[in-house]
Formats: structure tokens, sequence, C-alpha cells
């Protein structure tokens, strides 16, 4: 499971790299000299990628977007980068290996590792780990289907602000998407109760993952990046992705409606417990699977 760790803290980091404008152009791709294949969704890709891995993240991103095609209608043309670190720090200013997306572009650029080298070492194979790392593409079309389902401008650098949900639902947004569009195999790669029980950190509420991102140390600097921050924060986000999974079990495809209800309802910033009251209406079990764990109280 240890690698999961470090692939989950990876995926948070996502939206506060493409909220910095960091990430690629489309046109920045083309430049690299990398190979790609042509289609619905544009694959640019590394050496040390084989076509055929390439040609899977693409079936999976196009699939994705046909799946959700007829209930999202606004669903922009992406373009996936799997880059090798020399590639990567060409094409973006984003640390190697954080996948994260461009959305003010079209079509939009998401990008991956092609190799994750800090995972390496977490005695995972390093042929699965990068599959997972490269796969997390469906979890950054994830962030814009949620903006694409409820007609917020993705173009805008104010999107985040336009539609205030907590830090921990906008993962779990984009990990229900990125789960709904993987085979059932590949979505059991999920954190069981047991490691989360043996595991908990000090903080563990969803809220928890908002004030960890803004808390200091004593001398003033940013908790964020510690090796305390990584602990607390990759614990948070396997059971966000974990609720993610469980409450797709129960709504499926009824998650896009969920959120145009929430969005046509909110006047103000959505809260926690708001969020939770309306995933518990399909999924009554997930508050006290939630509870028990410790992330609400
Ligand atoms: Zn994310």
């Amino acid at each position: 499971m240890r690698w999961r760790t470090v692939a989950t803290l990876v995926t948070w980091l996502s939206t506060a790299v493409s909220a910095a404008g960091q990430a690629p152009r489309a046109d920045i791709l083309g430049a690299l000299g990398v190979d790609s294949l042509g289609g619905a969704v544009r694959v640019f890709y590394s050496r040390g990628v084989a076509a055929g891995e390439a040609a899977e993240v693409q079936r999976l991103v196009e699939s994705c977007v046909a799946k959700y095609k007829d209930a999202i209608s606004n669903i922009p043309p992406v373009t996936v980068a799997i880059l090798d670190s020399a590639a990567w720090i060409r094409a973006t200013r984003a640390p190697y290996g954080i996948p994260h997306h461009n959305p003010a572009v079209t079509p939009v650029v998401v990008i991956v590792p092609a190799t994750s080298a800090a995972i390496a070492s977490a005695g995972v194979p390093q042929d699965q780990a990068q599959r997972f790392f490269r796969l997390l593409a469906l979890h950054e079309l994830g962030h814009l289907l949620k903006f694409a389902a409820v007609g917020v401008d993705r173009t805008s650098i104010t999107m985040e602000t336009r539609w205030p949900v907590p830090g921990w639902y906008r993962e779990f947004a984009a990990e229900y998407f990125r789960i709904s569009c993987l085979t059932s195999n590949d979505a059991a790669l999920g954190a069981s109760p047991e490691w989360l029980r043996s595991n908990r950190p000090t903080y563990t509420l969803l809220d928890d993952a908002e004030r960890l991102h803004e808390k200091r140390n004593a001398d003033g600097t940013p908790y964020l990046g510690t090796p305390a921050y990584w602990t607390n924060f990759s614990w948070l986000e396997h059971v966000i992705a974990e609720a993610a999974r469980l409450q797709h079990r129960r709504l499926g495809d009824g998650f896009v409606a969920l959120l145009r209800e929430q969005w046509q309802r909110s006047s103000g910033p959505l809260t926690t417990q708001a969020v939770i009251d309306d995933l518990t209406r399909s999924n009554p079990e997930l508050a006290r699977w939630l509870r028990g764990v410790g992330a609400i109280q």
C-alpha cells in the first residue's frame, strides 16, 4: 500500500499546480520532439514509454470522455502528455512527477510522468507503479468533468473560487470520475479499512485537509512539504479515494446529477456537512464509515 500513499498525495497537488498556471500548453508539446498518437485524444509520450502503453492511456481517456459526453455536453478537447523528466522540464514548471493539467488552453493539456522514481523504492513493481501514475490522467480529466458538469468556465483563473467546495471534495470528485472510468481490476487498488485504522495520523478530519495546506511550522515556514505534512495528508487522500470508491458503488452515474443539484442549490461555499448529507442520501453507510476511520465527527 505504501506506493499508493505516494501516488495519492501527488494527485492532491495537481489542483494547486494548475491554479498556479504552471501547466504546459499544447504547442509546447509539439516542439518537444517526442512521439505521439493521433486520435480523439492525442497522446504525446517520451522514449521509455512503449507505444502500447501510451495507447492504453489514450483508450481509457477517450472512453471516459465518450462515457460522459451525453451527460456532460461541453467536455473540452483533451491532450495527454506522458513525459520523462527531460521533456517535463521543457514543458512545465511543476516539479517532475506531479500529474496536473492546464484547463485554460484548448485542447486542455493533461501531463503525467513517464516514470516514478519516488515510488520505486516503496517495494512495488515499477511497471505497476508507472502504470498507476500514467492512469492518473483520468483523475485530471475528472477535475475537468466536474466543472464541465456544472458549466463553470474552465478558462477562468477563478474557476475554483466560482464554486467553492471543500478541498477534499474537489479531490473526491476527481477520484470519483477516475474510478468510474477504470475497469474493476484497476479500481481495486484502494486502501483497506485496516490500513487506515492502523496508520491513523494526527490529522484525520476531512476538513483538516484544507488546514494542513495553510498550517505553518513554529519558525513560520510552510507545513506543506514537511514529512509530517505528507504523513497526514497522504492518509487523508487514502480516505478520500476510498470514500469515492464506496460512493461510486452506490451512486454510479448519478454523480453528475448530484453535482448539478449542489451547484444549483449553492448560494455560498459548500460545507463538508452539506456534502456528507448529500452523499449519505444514496449511501447511508458512508457517514458511518467516515466516522469509523476518524474523518468526520
Ligand atoms: Zn486532483
